[in-house]
Order: structure tokens, then sequence, then C-alpha cells
């Protein structure tokens, strides 16, 4: 095609003054405001030349050019973090969230956030206070932890940790836990970034307690343990015993440090994992002999996003002291959603926990939700709609190779394919997330949530019965 070809198609698209004076655009300068207008419209313009300058098919159409317009101002009115319903079965969803808040910990976030508080105020003395104080009794009591501290998130307590105590020093980490999770933590680089020298040691399947010995040397500080949270090394492997960690690490006068990842307060069976997991709560880490343990509060806890290091009251009081706690320091709203959980804790309320009480429901009660779900469905939705056994999960790189037993609605359709109608469910003002399998969508009872059947209901009805 000739540049005059596109010359002239190129001067059909109308200029920013003619479409901002349209009448079709005035209401949306007042609801999305003059700016963000203007850079939908730009977006458009400039898709608009980029299709007339590289594919010869296209003609220009206003309509069509309106209606994008149109849809994208509808678009970016509407929040763009929103509400999705899980109906995939995994429970600590990464991509999803991780684990939802309690109900009575959202109270006093909400209430927190509202109002002026004691955050960094000791009311009895009535003078400053420390923000950390609120929690660092409870987590205490329930690890027997002699100090804790809160951070951000994990990978940030992990970093303090590693930049308090082990900067310019030699970290020592078995080759079988260079653990990368969720793409952007990865031991080597928090290392690095920590000033801490990493000294890898055995190999990927198996490391001895001679291995960390021969690596010991005067420049040692730490030997670090990692959870291999989202992976199992199986076969032929070996690891030492933790208590042997620690004695060799005492015995040189280092510090066990063991980063734990998920964050679980209470034994594996009493959350319906079997005590061969691979888990291990807080607890038994420190009672086992390390000196620090790391965590993640938004995991198998069930808590806000929070990283947590508990452990030996001397190490901590040098990690409460350094500058880069302030830098990771949690916010109060977080802090509230935080307190709230460990008290549920300390009260033995597990069930309010929702992750706690998504993990603890039996196949029955299962059963008889996606009964119930199936059957309410089948008298709205014009599809072959039955009920299977299937395997839900823990997710958040807790015991990956654990499956928990679920029950699920499967519904195929004569005409739409499983990944078309997954595609539509996304789509919808409340997206859903479902699994799939032999080309029938597949609902996970496990971890929908109190009024998310009558949306199921509602929305399949809106995409299938067309
Ligand atoms: C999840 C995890 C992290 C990262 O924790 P965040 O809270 O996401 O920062 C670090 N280490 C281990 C072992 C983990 O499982």
């Amino acid at each position: 095609m000739s540049d005059n070809g596109q010359q002239e198609k190129l001067k059909a698209i109308p200029a920013m003054d003619i479409i901002l004076n349209s009448d079709w655009v005035k209401s949306w300068l007042e609801s999305l405001g003059r700016i963000r207008v203007k850079r939908i419209i730009n977006q458009e313009l400039s898709l608009t030349r980029q299709k007339i300058l590289h594919d010869d098919e296209f003609i220009f159409s206003f309509d069509s050019f309106k209606d994008s317009c149109l849809s994208s101002f509808a678009y970016s009115l509407s929040p763009s973090l929103q509400r999705v319903i899980n109906a995939a079965g995994v429970i600590i969803h990464t991509n999803l969230g991780r684990s939802l808040i309690a109900h009575e910990a959202i109270k006093s976030m909400s209430e927190i956030a509202s109002s002026y508080s004691n955050l960094e105020y000791d009311l009895k003395a009535g003078s400053r206070g420390q923000r950390n104080s609120h929690i660092e009794d409870l987590l205490c009591a329930l690890t027997g932890a002699e100090s804790a501290l809160v951070v951000n998130n994990n990978a940030g307590a992990v970093l303090l940790a590693l930049s308090a105590l082990a900067k310019n020093f030699d970290v020592i980490v078995s080759r079988g836990e260079l653990v990368e999770i969720g793409g952007s933590f990865r031991i080597p680089d928090i290392m690095q970034l920590s000033g801490a020298n990493l000294i890898e040691t055995g190999t990927t399947n198996r490391t001895h307690l001679f291995d960390y010995e021969r690596a010991i040397t005067e420049n040692t500080r730490m030997l670090l343990k990692v959870h291999p949270s989202n992976f199992r090394i199986e076969g032929f492997t070996t690891a030492p015993e933790r208590k042997e960690l620690a004695k060799l690490a005492h015995e040189k006068n280092l510090i066990f440090m063991e980063d734990a990842g998920s964050g679980l307060i209470l034994n594996p069976e009493i959350i319906n994992l079997p005590a061969n997991c691979g888990e291990i709560s807080i607890k038994s880490c420190l009672e086992q002999g390390a000196d620090l343990v790391t965590f993640s509060g938004d995991k198998i806890l069930g808590g806000p996003q929070i990283g947590g290091i508990v452990g030996k009251k001397k190490l901590i009081d040098s990690l409460k002291k350094y500058p880069l706690a302030r830098a990771l320091r949690v916010d109060k709203v977080t802090l509230a959603g935080f307190e709230s959980t460990m008290r549920l804790y300390s009260r033995g309320l597990y069930d309010e926990i929702p992750t706690l009480k998504m993990l603890r429901l039996s196949p029955e009660v299962l059963k008889s939700r996606a009964d119930l779900l199936a059957e309410k469905l089948s008298q709205k939705i014009n599809a072959d709609i039955h009920v299977i056994e299937i395997e839900d999960a823990a997710g958040g790189g807790s015991c990956p190779e654990i499956k928990l037993s679920g029950y699920g609605v499967a519904i195929k359709h004569k005409n739409f394919s499983a990944g078309y109608i997954q595609k539509l469910l996304r789509g919808l003002e409340i997206p859903i997330l479902c699994g799939a399998r032999d080309d029938e969508i597949v609902l996970h009872v496990r971890t929908l949530q109190e009024g998310d059947d009558e949306i199921i209901i509602k929305s399949l009805e809106g995409v299938i019965n067309v």
C-alpha cells in the first residue's frame, strides 16, 4: 500500500479536541475526569494509527472507534483490584491474595484504620511506646519464643535478619535449599542484597552434617535452613536433623536460623494435615534448637501479610535496632489484623480463621455442599451437572505433595468448551475462577465463601443459558 493511502486514512481520524467536545464523551468527563478521559482517547487514537500503518486491510470506522473508547471508559471506572470467587480449590492461592482474613480481624483493622490508636503510645506510662509491643507477647506465647518482631513480609524478615546479623560474613546453606518462591524470592538474591556471603554446601538431593562442618570457617556467622515450601525432592535424599544442625552451630558459636515460610502455629494434625506433610510448627523449630525462625503471616497462618521473626532475645534486639527494620515496618492496619488473628489462636477459635477452617473441612461436609450446589444449579441451568470427587490443595507453598480430598460440581455443556466457559466466567463483574477436566468445568466447593453459591448460579445462568 502506498504512503498516500495511509495518509488519507490517518486524516480520517478525528482530532482530540473534536472528540473531547462530542456528546458521547461529556458524561465521562464528569465520572472519570478530563485527564483520564484524554489518556484513554490518546491510547485509542494511537492504537488506531498503528492499525492503519501496519494492517492494510484495516478500515477506520468512527462507530467502532467510539465503541472502543466507551468500553475503555467503562472499564476504567471500576476498581482494578477487585473481588473474585475462588472455585479452584486452592486455599492459599498465591495469585488470588493468599489467605482470607478473619471477620474479627477485619473488624479491628477497620476500627484502627478509622480512629486514632495507641500504635506507638504507652497508655500506662503516658509516653512513647513501641508498635511491636502489641503482638510480641502473643507471638511468644504461641511459639514459645523469648522474643518476636514483625515486619512487612517474610522476604523482608529474611533480608533483615541476614543484613543485621551476617553482613560481610558467611552464611552456609544446603544446595537442596536454594529455593525460589513465587518467582521473586530467591535465596541467592536475598543473600546478595543483604551483603552476606552465600556458602553453598552439599548437593541438591543429599547434604550431610559433615558438609556443613567442612564449610565452616572463621568468617562463618550463620547456618541457614530454608523450608523448600513449594517443592519436594524425592528419592535418594538426606538432610541433617534440625537438632544436629543446631548443636553444630552452637558448638561453633554460630547462629542457626530457619526460614520456615508457611508459618504453622499449630501442629499439622490439628489442621487436617498428616504429621509427615513436611510442614513443622514454628514452636517445634525453636524447640529443636533454631535461634531464629522467620515466616509469612498470610500463608498457612491465615492472617494478613506480615513477616514474623521469633527466637532469641539478644538476636531479636539487634534486629529491632537495625535501620532496615524501620524501612520494613508493618503498618497499623495490618498490625491490628495480625494481633486479632493471634488472639483467635490464643482462644482456640481456629474455625474463625478462614484458611484453617477451609483446611479442616471434612469430605462429608464438602460432599453435602457440592450436592446442594449441584441441585440448585440443575434447576436453573441447561447442562450436564454432576458431583465429583476431586483433589484440593493447601497452596501458598505449603505441603505441595499433599492433596486434600474434596468435592466439586462438574458442568459439561453440549456446545461450549470448558476453556470457553472459564473465559466467560473470568470476564464477569464478579469473576469466577474454576478448574476444568475432560472438557467440563469443575467448581471446587472447599474454597467457596458464604453467598458465593448464589452468585455462581446467577452467573452461570447468564453465561450458559443463552
Ligand atoms: C513464602 C516464603 C517466603 C516469602 O515470603 P513472603 O511473605 O511472600 O515475603 C520466603 N521463604 C519461604 C521458605 C517461603 O515459603
